[in-house]
């Protein structure tokens, strides 16, 4: 209710097909994750897959590095299809995709998409013949690619050739601008030879990741000014925890805001232990922050001061949003518009009513000096006060009514 939806012009008009997955044009930004488990382990990656598209990856990558790997990728979609998870599968190859994709068919016929780095399929003549070969079999599977550029791999030959021409120059540029460049020109000259060899730009996908904030920004604005292509947007080993995700969303909130963007990954580093899910969420947080897309309630809580007199609001805003989020995939079905809805859960009467009002529902619960007493407002009208010890599930339990009563498949809301 309080977040404003925008519809922001998307530079590349090319739209893209992986399975039953649409990346491009005027379709949503598609989110899309990677597992980390080995790919041999079917059982293991199965698993991982499974949580990444429950949690909402649309797409999700698994890296095809070897023999062992090729031979499992039929089996995971599988097993996926049995479970009812279409989610389409990427393969990421390196250095030997063209002898798997063409070794192991049932393994490309089994990706709906191929990754292929150009700065690791070979060097020299065997470069050339390799990304032929990989963009030939995208052709005979009828398969999309995504040429991959990444700032840790760049083509060594490209960049010796750019740096020796700008050492030459009268004025040379910093090292970084050629840098920028050689990311732009690698993924431009690929896609380019890809047509080149029949692969229709309806089966290309670009991106250049950097893991510099400034830098990403800088090479997306060049490419997607150097043809019109949809593209991947990433920010490549963002790192761990809070600067993960604050350099992910600084760096993509600045692209997708411009337009530049049609699939996005969060490349967040887990701690030990941490779900590897994580991502998907931010990734989720991000489009849905900034009004783009939208898919489960959020909560909209104060960062709480001396005001309040106990973490009871910060423990109510986190359980809500919680319980919102682990609901979200039964109330997808029964529910439909529900992602869009607002909750306020606020410290205390300064700014608690206020931003209740403008929630779908909130809750002011009493800061300190206050009356024990917690205002409901429902469509922007108090509706209740709550008293007690159990206020929290008490306004869970309106939240849940509020769900069933406006967002019920067929009610007249
Ligand atoms: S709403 Fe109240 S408790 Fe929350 S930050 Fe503002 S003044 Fe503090």
């Amino acid at each position: 209710m309080n977040t404003t939806s925008v519809s922001i012009a998307r530079r590349s008009t090319v739209s893209v097909t992986i399975g039953n997955i649409i990346v491009g044009g005027d379709n949503p930004i598609v989110i899309q994750s990677m597992t980390n488990t080995d790919t041999a382990d079917i059982a293991a990656t199965v698993q991982q897959v499974a949580d990444l598209a429950r949690a909402g990856s649309e797409l999700v990558r698994i890296t095809v590095n070897h023999e062992a790997a090729a031979k499992a990728v039929p089996a995971i979609r599988e097993a996926l299809n049995a479970q009812n998870c279409t989610v389409p599968l990427i393969g990421d190859f390196h250095f030997n995709g063209h002898r798997l994709l063409n070794d192991y068919p049932e393994c490309a016929q089994a990706l709906a998409k191929y990754r292929i780095n150009p700065g690791n399929v070979g060097t020299g003549e065997k470069r050339d013949s390799q990304f032929a070969t990989m963009i030939e079999l995208a052709c005979r599977h009828s398969r999309p690619v995504r040429i991959g550029v990444n700032w840790g791999s760049l083509d060594q030959e490209l960049i010796a050739r750019l740096m020796d021409e700008n050492a030459r120059a009268a004025v040379p540029r910093e090292v970084s601008a050629v840098m920028h460049e050689a990311m732009v020109e690698s993924a431009i000259s690929s896609a380019e030879r890809a047509l080149a060899l029949g692969l229709p730009k309806s089966q290309i996908i670009l991106s250049c990741k950097m893991s510099g904030v400034q830098d990403l920004i800088a090479v997306y604005r060049q490419l997607a000014t150097r043809g019109d292509y949809a593209l991947h947007l990433g920010l490549t080993e963002a790192g761990m925890g809070s600067k993960g995700i604050v350099g992910s969303t600084a760096a993509l909130a600045v692209l997708l805001q411009e337009g530049i963007g049609d699939t996005i990954r969060v490349s967040l580093t887990p701690a030990p232990g941490e779900a590897r899910t994580r991502e998907v969420v931010v990734a989720q947080e991000i489009l849905q922050t900034m009004g783009l897309r939208s898919f489960a309630p959020m909560v909209t809580a104060c960062p709480g001061c001396g005001r309040t007199t106990s973490d009871t609001f910060q423990h109510l805003a986190q359980n809500i949003q919680g319980y919102l989020r682990e609901q979200m995939p039964t109330w997808r079905t029964q529910y439909p518009g529900v992602e869009t809805m607002q909750v306020a859960v606020m410290g205390c009467v300064v700014n608690g009513p206020g931003e209740s009002k403008h929630a779908n529902i909130g809750i002011s619960l009493p800061g300190s000096g206050e009356h024990p007493a917690a205002p409901v407002y429902v469509d922007g009208e108090k509706i209740a006060t709550l008293k007690g010890e159990g206020i929290a599930e008490q306004f869970k339990r309106m939240v849940d009514e509020y769900i069933d009563s406006h967002y019920r498949r067929g009610s007249a809301n």
